[in-house]
């Protein structure tokens, strides 16, 4: 049977911990959809384009992977495309509740769409977006937490709202 996984999230920006989500989802689907939230009411760095952009660059290597932008409900659009999975990957604890939360909203409105929960590979635990921006914006270093090509963007983002 085929397995499609759509990995949503704000990927703003794209780190080591989203990309070793989908490094690993890529072996276990058919094929994932890597899929940006559009939303309008979240300030965000990098626009949707932006996000699509990079994650298109840093994931072209692997051949199942594909990015995608969306709005609406996540549940509507996984079902449009065909996914019976969604992917997401969990950090902490603190990341439980929510995950927990929306596996069972997605489940209510779509009930073939089933949650695959990735724990995080161990080096990736303190890594979030918002901590790969605050550290930039303190001019810290972020190597570690992002790809080069996203570190340089960031940088650059940073430069230019200031
Ligand atoms: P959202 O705003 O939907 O939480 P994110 O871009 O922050 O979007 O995250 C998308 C998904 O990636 C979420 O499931 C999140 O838990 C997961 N994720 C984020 N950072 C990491 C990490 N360092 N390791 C594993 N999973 C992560």
């Amino acid at each position: 049977m085929k397995t499609v996984a759509v990995y949503p999230g704000s990927f703003d920006p794209p780190t080591y911990g989203h990309l070793d989500i989908i490094g690993r989802g890529s072996h276990v689907f058919s094929k994932v959809i890597v899929a940006v939230a559009f939303n309008i009411r979240k300030q965000t760095m990098f626009t949707p384009e932006e996000r699509v952009g990079m994650l298109r660059t840093l994931t072209g290597p692997m051949g199942n992977v594909e990015v995608d932008a969306f709005d609406g409900l996540l549940a509507d659009y996984a079902v449009a495309k065909g996914a019976n999975v969604v992917l997401r990957g969990l950090r902490a604890v603190s990341d439980f509740e929510f995950e927990f939360q929306m596996a069972h909203v997605n489940r209510k409105l779509a009930p073939k769409l089933d949650t695959v929960i990735m724990m995080t590979g161990e080096k990736h635990i303190y890594i979030s977006s918002s901590i790969v921006k605050e550290v930039a914006r303190l001019r810290g270093k972020i190597d570690d937490m992002v790809p080069e090509l996203v570190r340089d963007r960031v940088v650059a983002k940073i430069r230019e709202q200031e």
